[in-house]
């Protein structure tokens, strides 16, 4: 008989990824969604069954769980925007945080927990100001933003109902994952869609925050599978998802432009620096500090080593390749 997974956040980028990986696999799936997607006979497909509900509302939830009774829960559902929640710290608490304790409790309450396993998106921010470079399971937590703060209440009421009701509840720390499917509001998918715009002459500039700021980027599609092995574990557990190589954002603008056929040739320093197309003079790229965070993390890179070790992951995606796939879907061109 087919399992039945429940995806939270199933419209966004993760959402959509493990959506197919889990059809893939002959999974019923039921989606979780503010909105229904608009579907077409087009984009139809069998075995999925859509959901408008909230996560601040817990009567949905609950009667969702009594409807279902799903064997796996994907909580992807977030506001997941750091800059969005220093503008909206209580909002993003709600559903970051209590919006897992909902669905945590809906396990309870229903006395799910011998059935239904669950799986919380948490995320490699919680490490914040954290001075170890290479982050594992047992870093020390130091957050530096309210989305962070939020999913720490997430990770720990996880680990807290595992603990305490016997549940199947497990974190995957997820560090920095993209897609052609990340929206503009995130810095990756802004340059990539600012230079496929520049390339084709429909933008002048990129303007960005701090060119240094370094991140451990991965490819979603790599990171919902080892979202689907943490729960097909015989205990359940915690593990970070990352590439273990952190590349700074002038990194990913070099790459990104080298792919339309333009070498950036850089001048200055901090909010001053600029980036010239080197064949011509002109520039592309500049910084304002209006796109600094109030405060940045120190750099970012997760060890992957026990997600490798007890589970087999391991991120199949380069940055080189991740960077390529954006720039290409922009370009309108086709990508693997
Ligand atoms: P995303 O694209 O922002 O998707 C989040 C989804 O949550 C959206 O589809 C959104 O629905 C839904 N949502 C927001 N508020 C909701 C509410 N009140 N009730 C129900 N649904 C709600 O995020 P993602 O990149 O796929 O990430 C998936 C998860 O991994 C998130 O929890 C994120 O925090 C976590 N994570 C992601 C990364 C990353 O690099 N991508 C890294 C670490 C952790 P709408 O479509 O209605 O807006």
């Amino acid at each position: 008989m087919s399992k039945v997974a429940l995806i939270t956040g199933i419209n966004g980028q993760d959402g959509k990824y493990l959506l197919q990986f889990l059809l893939d696999k002959g999974y019923i799936v039921h989606g979780f969604a503010r909105k229904k997607p608009a579907l077409t006979s087009e984009n139809e497909q069998q075995n999925v069954f859509y959901h408008e509900n909230d996560l601040s509302d817990f009567s949905s939830v609950l009667s969702l769980f009594q409807e279902i009774a799903p064997d796996e829960v994907y909580n992807l559902a977030a506001q997941s925007n750091v800059k969005t929640s220093f503008e909206r710290p209580e909002y993003t608490s709600n559903i970051n945080s209590l919006g897992t304790l909902r669905l945590l409790e809906a396990i309870r309450i229903l006395g799910l927990q011998e059935k239904t396993r669950f799986f919380q998106a948490s995320s490699g921010e919680i490490f914040g100001k954290t001075t170890e470079l290479q982050r594992t399971e047992e870093t020390p937590f130091y957050p530096c933003n309210p989305y962070a703060v939020s999913k720490i209440y997430a990770h720990w009421i996880n680990i807290n109902y595992r603990e305490s009701y016997g549940i199947f509840a497990c974190n995957g720390v997820l560090f920095n994952h993209e897609s052609p499917h990340r929206p503009e509001s995130f810095v990756t998918r802004k340059i990539t869609a600012s230079v496929a715009r520049i390339k084709k002459g429909l933008q002048e500039e990129l303007i960005l925050g701090n060119l240094d700021s370094k991140r451990d980027w991965g490819f979603a599609g790599d990171y919902v599978k080892g979202m689907w092995m943490t729960l097909q574990q015989n205990e359940p557990d915690d593990y970070i998802f990352a590439t273990g190589q952190a590349h700074t954002v002038r990194d990913f603008v070099n790459f990104a432009f080298k792919e339309v056929g333009i070498k950036i040739k850089w001048e200055g320093k901090g909010p001053s620096e600029i980036g010239k197309d080197a064949s011509c003079g002109r520039i592309v790229v500049r910084v304002s500090p209006d796109f600094y965070r109030p405060v940045e993390s120190s750099i970012s890179v997760g060890s992957p080593a026990k997600a490798y070790n007890k589970m087999g992951w391991e991120p199949e995606t380069s940055f080189e390749e991740l960077v390529r796939m954006m720039v290409r879907n922009d370009m309108g061109l086709s990508y693997k």
